[in-house]
């Protein structure tokens, strides 16, 4: 079927101009826009931008999540290691004796 005989969803006078890639329904220019260099409809790109602003804010949890689990990391060496050298003198002492 040709693009030319198919209306827009929203208009049903005007010819359609674009097929979304991704609902697969036709569209004229006007409920349309250019997204990431290929044609969508506006519907699309709302849920597009729903889903890309989700992504971004899981990476930035995922982000806090590292940072903590790297202090986290830091703190636990910097412990072991304050045992270890308050162990070291005794063990000194302890040789010496
Ligand atoms: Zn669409
Ligand atoms: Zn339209």
């Amino acid at each position: 079927m040709s693009l030319l005989d198919q209306r827009c969803l929203n208009h049903a006078l005007r010819e359609a101009a674009v097929e979304c890639p991704s609902c697969k329904r036709f569209f004229c220019r006007e409920c349309s826009t250019e997204h990431q260099g290929r044609m969508i409809c506006v519907g699309c790109v709302a849920a597009l931008a729903r889903s890309e602003n989700k992504t971004a804010r899981t990476k930035t949890v995922r982000w806090s999540a590292a940072a903590l689990g790297g202090i986290l990391l830091a703190w636990l060496v910097f412990y072991y290691l304050g045992l270890t050298l308050a162990r070291i003198p005794s063990e000194f002492h302890g040789v010496v004796e």
